[in-house]
């Protein structure tokens, strides 16, 4: 943070230096009076872009076209906006062209909402505009502006404004919510972008507010809608609001929150929630993988421990943290029994090194094959041998596993006649 202070003021002194004007502006402001500290620096300028890739040398092009440079100080990336009025916006996403301007005053009328447009200059001296103080003193956010214009301007503001709402713990004014809950459609923005959003909900301080905002004002309901994907818990709604509250009780992982949001769907359902907000392969099958095996139990030591090998030992304490997580959250003391004694017979199977995975058997492949297994037999092999020893331990050793192997071949003959 010491050298992030330093190359700030340089900044300050150099644009001053040439009679320019140079602000912090957004998120920054907005969280140093919230006594937070600022993960980044926005700051805006009426210096022109060409005039900053002038000065500095090192740059970097980021948004040039929108009259954004970033430029790379010992500290991090500085990303400097000329001073800008939007021109119309076509695609429901970005401005058709943008005019700069040396009027500070239009450039934060173009922002979203009050409390990110707040400015401060070098000396510390924060300019409100647009009543930005009082919304943030309040804990509100505010459209600047007419709502359904500056939310049909760029539909993405739809999920930015729930998800600054979860991160900041923040309400919605009214006017404001009752725009996004009319109109829902994010019709021009990329998938991507609203997935992002999504997420930062998901691991958000106030998840539960967040989801229970994004249920209210119908953004979730809309992206399934609008492909006439109708889920068959018809009472989903409710049992998304449940998996919101419960997310509370378990770490900040989206993984492990996506699959408390989703197990309440079928299978095929809970697949194609993922598709549509284009979640990548490794997410989609980390998430199917704990909704399947969320019941796990440890009366069946077998399902047990063939779930620790479906999940890996990173998943399956997700699962465990899950459990606990809806224990806490639900109060019970029978569910808060069952997964004591869960995580006890799961310390018990560390610590005696049970064996789990194919490479924890004594016995190898190619014994399979020695033993007359060919294809697709030889996995099924495997897992006799593994249920084996998950219900006996005992029985991981050569003489025994390949006296099995032989017999179990028999069975397999048997079912093929
Ligand atoms: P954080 O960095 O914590 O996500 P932020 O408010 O800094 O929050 P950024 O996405 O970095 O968010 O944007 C910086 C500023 O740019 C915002 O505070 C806001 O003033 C403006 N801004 C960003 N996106 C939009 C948008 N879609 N419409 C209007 N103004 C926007
Ligand atoms: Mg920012």
């Amino acid at each position: 943070m010491k050298q992030v202070i330093s190359d700030l003021n340089y900044l300050f002194d150099f644009f001053k230096q040439r009679n320019k004007q140079l602000y912090i502006v957004g998120g920054a402001v907005r969280d140093m009076l919230l006594g937070k500290i600022p993960k980044d620096f926005d700051l805006t300028t009426d210096a022109l872009p060409d005039e900053m890739t002038h000065w500095f040398d090192n740059v970097i092009d980021t948004g040039a076209r929108f009259g954004t440079v970033g430029i790379v100080l010992p500290g991090g990336v500085y990303e400097i906006t000329t001073f800008r009025r939007d021109l119309q916006y076509t695609d429901g996403r970005h401005p058709s062209s943008v005019i700069y301007t040396d009027d500070v005053h239009l450039d934060v009328m173009r922002r979203d909402f009050s409390v990110n447009a707040l400015l401060m200059d070098g000396d510390g001296i924060v300019y409100d505009y647009v009543g930005g103080l009082a919304d943030l003193n309040r804990g509100i956010i505010r459209a600047i502006g007419n709502p359904d214009d500056r939310f049909s301007e760029d539909k993405l503001r739809k999920w930015r404004c729930v998800r600054l709402a979860a991160e900041q713990a923040m309400v919605i004014d009214d006017e404001t919510k009752a725009s996004i809950q009319n109109d829902p459609d994010i019709s021009g923005v990329s998938m991507e972008r609203i997935q992002n959003e999504f997420c930062r909900v998901l691991i958000a301080d106030k998840v539960t507010w967040g989801g229970y905002l994004l249920l209210k004002c119908n953004l979730i309901q809309f992206l399934f809608h609008e492909r006439d994907v109708h889920f068959k818990n018809r009472d989903w709604r409710h049992s998304f609001l449940e998996a919101f509250e419960a997310m509370a009780f378990v770490p900040r992982h989206l993984e492990t929150r996506l699959a408390m949001l989703l197990h309440s769907l079928e299978p095929d359902e809970r697949e194609l929630f993922l598709t549509v907000l284009k979640f990548s392969g490794r997410t989609r099958k980390q998430v199917l993988a704990l909704c399947d095996r969320y019941q796990v139990n440890c009366n069946d030591i077998v399902d047990f421990k063939q779930t620790i090998a479906e999940l890996g030992h990173g998943g399956f304490a997700t699962l465990l943290s899950i459990q606990q997580g809806e224990a806490a959250w639900d109060d019970g003391s029978l569910k808060c029994e069952i997964v004591k004694k869960n995580k006890r017979i799961y310390a018990g199977i560390v610590e005696r090194g049970d064996p789990i995975f194919a490479r924890d058997l004594a016995v190898n492949g190619r014994d399979f094959v020695a033993a007359g297994y060919r294809g697709a037999q030889i996995k099924q092999g495997i897992s006799a041998a593994l249920s084996l020893v998950y219900r006996y331990p005992e029985y991981n050793n050569r003489d025994d596993l390949l006296s099995f192997i032989d017999s179990y071949a028999e069975t397999l003959a048997e079912g093929e006649k």
